[in-house]
């Protein structure tokens, strides 16, 4: 392939791709990619994503490197767009070599969010969650609820998931769109319904509001809540009291720090890294009693897996469209030579 040519995945063809290769096995393999990227995590050029804030949403780039590649999302979070019938967050992203710092894909990465999203919660809970925990209530039925309940199902072996949102027809949504996924699904008309008898506790909601989806006195002893929609400053969704009775995972704590649920925390309260409770440097669930929870807000490191993942799957597919992207005049210097060529031509 001419190194000018960049591949390019469309939504349609993420979605081609994805179908092709089985929701539950992208989930599976992203799981086991961003694990294994989180194992040699010191490899990694990291820096809290670039974010610029507006009254209605943010706009944010997440860069990183391994030293071999370089990749970069650029993602929104605007969640009064749903009720304009746009999505909350859309992303694109690319990836590039480091050796000559030409890209070698570029992607949709809307669908792939999702995805990595719900592979990393149930990754992290593959480490935090009471072991054979078969119940989740999930809170926030929407555009990344169903991912969330696959990588569940698909990770941890969850059975059933008890669905309740705010807006009545987002559960309704989730019910159709999983009635053929081999799991128990259980509308519910609270959040405190929602929670009965989950060992695994989902809030994937959107509102740019310090918001408590859950109050202390909600959260059993013994429970992982997987806390994914609190991404961003002033945009939580636990009271305060439940950070201060449980264990606190965290992807990149300069990030989260920022961007988490310990935003409402002193910036020096203890949290564990959750790469260190993969390569065993640090212990991850304890004690049966323990609450854990992961305060998931997304990190670079998740999409450069991702991209990588895609780009490797994408090799002896048509899943993609070549772009002519970078100009390559036949000889390197003669780059204006080539716009004259192109006016004669
Ligand atoms: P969405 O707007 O499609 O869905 C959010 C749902 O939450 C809606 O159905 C809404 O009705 C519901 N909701 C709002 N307030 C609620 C409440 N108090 N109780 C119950 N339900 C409520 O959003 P989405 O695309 O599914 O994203 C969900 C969240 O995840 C967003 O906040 C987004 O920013 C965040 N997110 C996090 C990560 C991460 O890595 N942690 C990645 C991507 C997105």
């Amino acid at each position: 392939m001419s190194l000018n040519l960049v591949p390019f995945v469309s939504v349609d063809n993420m979605m081609k791709l994805v179908l092709h290769l089985g929701v539950g096995r992208v989930l599976t393999d992203l799981a086991a990619e961003i694990e294994a990227d989180f194992r040699r995590w010191p490899d990694f050029d990291k820096t809290p994503r670039v974010a610029s804030h507006s009254d209605v949403g943010v706009i944010e780039l997440m860069p990183t490197s391994d030293g071999e590649l370089y990749g970069f999302k650029y993602v929104n979070g605007h969640p009064k767009n749903m009720k304009e019938g746009l999505q909350t967050v859309t992303a694109f992203g690319l990836l590039a070599d480091v050796a000559t710092g030409y890209p070698v894909l570029l992607s949709e990465m809307t669908i792939l969010t999702a995805l990595r999203t719900a592979a990393m919660s149930a990754l992290a809970a593959k480490h935090l969650a009471p072991k054979g925990a078969q119940v989740m209530a999930l809170i926030g039925n929407g555009a990344h609820a169903e991912f969330q309940a696959l990588a569940f199902q698909a990770i941890c072996g969850i059975s059933e998931v008890r669905l309740y949102d705010t807006d009545a027809t987002a559960t309704a949504k989730c019910l159709r769109n999983l009635r053929d996924a081999g799991l128990k699904l259980t509308p519910c008309k609270t959040p405190e319904e929602a929670i009965l008898g989950a060992q695994i506790i989902t809030t994937c909601t959107a509102d740019k509001q310090y918001a408590t989806i859950l109050t202390d006195n909600m959260v059993g002893a013994g429970v992982h809540i997987n806390a994914v929609g609190g991404d961003c400053p002033g945009k939580t969704e636990l009271h305060r009291d439940i950070l201060l009775r449980s264990e606190i995972f965290v992807e990149y704590p300069p990030q989260t720090r920022i961007e988490g649920e310990i935003q409402q925390l002193a910036p020096d309260h203890p949290v564990t890294e959750l790469w260190q409770v993969m390569t065993g440097a640090a212990p991850g669930r304890t004690e049966a009693g323990q609450i854990t929870l992961f305060d998931s807000v997304g990190f670079a490191i998740e999409d450069f897996s991702a991209l990588r993942y895609i780009h490797a799957q994408l090799q002896g597919t048509g899943f993609f469209q070549n772009l002519d992207m970078i100009a390559d005049p036949d000889e390197p210097r003669d780059l204006y030579g080539m716009l004259l060529r192109a006016k004669a031509s």
